[in-house]
C-alpha cells in the first residue's frame, strides 16, 4: 500500500526558485545548477527503484516515498519509508556511478570517476540519524518499540562499491538494486515479530504525513545567502530576471512588452519555497513590489489560500508544499 506517493521532491522545486531569484552573477549559482541536475538526474532514476519496492513490498508495508522532516534544529530528508506490524524500514537510494568507497573508519564517502575523486555526506551517517530521528518520533508519541532497520540501495548498474573497515552489520545494509530483493528479505527475516497493532500503523500513517514538512527557508542558510541578494518582484515569464510592473490590472514586463494575468502565482510559489509557508499582505506587496495594499489584498485573496487573523496582522497560507 502507498501511504505517499513521490512527487517532484521539494529540494528540487527549491532550487529551481533559488536560481530564479537570484541575480545572473551571484558567485552561488554554479554550485547551485550543479546541485539541481544532480538531483533532477537522481529524481530521474528513482522511478525504477520506486516500482521495485513497490512491487516487491507494496504487499507487506505501506510506503511512503520522500519524506522531510525537521525538528527544529535540523532537518530529515527520508527518501522511502517502509511501515509494517514487524518493522520500520528506512530505504537510502544513491543514484551514482563510478568507484565508490565506504570509508566507516573515517565516516568518509567518495567517489571516483576516472582519475578526479570527489567527496559526498557518507550515506551510512546520513542514514543512522534519520534512524534516530524515527526512534525518536516513535518513543515520543508512546508507540510500541518496533525496530528501525535500514537499507542502502545503489541503483546504478555501472557503480563498484569499494568498503574500507566497514562492518559485516553495516555492509550487509548496503547493496546494488539487483540484490534489493535479497537483502530486504534477509533484514524482513531478522524482524519477525508482530509489534504495532492495525490501529497503531493507521496512526502511524497519520503522524508522519502530519510531520512531513517541506525543508523550505533552511536552504539560505544552508547555501549562505543573504535574503538581500535575492532578486524580488513578479518575474516576466518570458524573458525572467526582470520585475513586472501592475498596470491596467495586469502584469507588465517593461523589457519584451508582454502582458500577463497570473504571473504573480510564480512569485508567490517562490516565496513559499524560500522564505517560509505563510505570508503578510505586507510581505507580499514588497516581495512582488506592488505599491498598493488593495491591489495586494485582492491578489492574496484570488489565490485560493487559507487565511488566519484579521486586518493588518492576516497571514495567508497554501493548504500544502509544495502549493
Ligand atoms: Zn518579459
Amino acid at each position: 500500500m502507498i501511504g505517499k506517493i513521490r512527487s517532484i521532491p521539494l529540494k528540487i522545486l527549491i532550487l529551481r526558485a533559488l536560481l530564479r531569484r537570484l541575480p545572473k552573477n551571484h558567485p552561488k549559482r554554479i554550485h547551485i545548477s550543479e546541485e539541481l541536475s544532480r538531483r533532477e538526474a537522481g529524481y530521474n532514476s528513482e522511478e525504477y527503484l520506486d516500482t521495485l519496492i513497490e512491487h516487491l513490498l507494496g504487499s507487506k508495508f505501506i510506503i511512503f516515498h520522500d519524506l522531510n522532516f525537521s525538528d527544529g534544529k535540523s532537518t530529515y530528508q527520508i527518501d522511502n519509508l517502509l511501515i509494517s506490524p514487524q518493522l520500520a524500514l528506512i530505504i537510502e537510494v544513491k543514484n551514482m556511478t563510478g568507484e565508490l568507497t565506504f570509508d566507516s573508519i573515517n565516516d568518509q564517502f567518495y567517489q571516483k570517476v576516472g582519475d578526479k575523486i570527489k567527496g559526498y555526506s557518507d550515506p551510512v551517517t546520513q542514514v543512522q540519524r534519520h534512524q534516530t530521528y524515527i526512534n525518536k518520533l516513535l518513543a515520543e508519541n508512546n508507540f510500541p518499540p518496533v525496530p528501525v532497520d535500514y537499507l542502502i540501495v545503489i541503483n546504478n548498474t555501472n557503480a563498484v562499491l569499494v568498503f574500507q573497515g566497514t562492518s559485516s552489520e553495516v555492509r550487509k545494509r548496503i547493496c546494488k538494486s539487483h540484490s534489493f530483493h535479497k537483502k530486504v528479505h534477509l533484514i524482513e527475516n531478522s524482524h519477525l515479530e508482530n509489534i504495532l497493532s492495525k490501529k497503531n500503523l493507521r496512526k502511524l500513517s497519520r503522524l508522519l504525513l502530519k510531520n512531513n514538512t517541506p525543508p523550505t527557508n533552511s536552504i539560505l542558510k544552508q547555501y549562505e545567502i543573504k535574503v538581500s541578494d535575492l532578486l524580488t518582484g513578479v518575474l516576466c515569464p518570458l524573458c525572467i530576471h526582470k520585475p513586472m510592473i501592475r498596470k491596467k490590472k495586469k502584469w507588465f514586463c517593461p523589457s519584451c512588452k508582454e502582458y500577463s494575468s497570473d504571473a504573480h502565482i510564480l512569485a508567490l510559489m517562490d516565496y513559499f519555497l524560500l522564505f517560509g509557508t505563510t505570508i503578510t499582505n505586507q510581505q507580499f506587496r514588497k516581495f512582488a513590489q506592488i505599491d498598493s495594499p488593495d491591489t495586494s489584498r485582492r491578489i492574496l485573496l484570488s489565490m485560493n489560500l487559507k487565511g488566519t487573523g484579521t486586518y493588518k496582522g492576516r497571514t495567508y497560507h497554501p493548504e500544502t508544499v509544495p502549493w
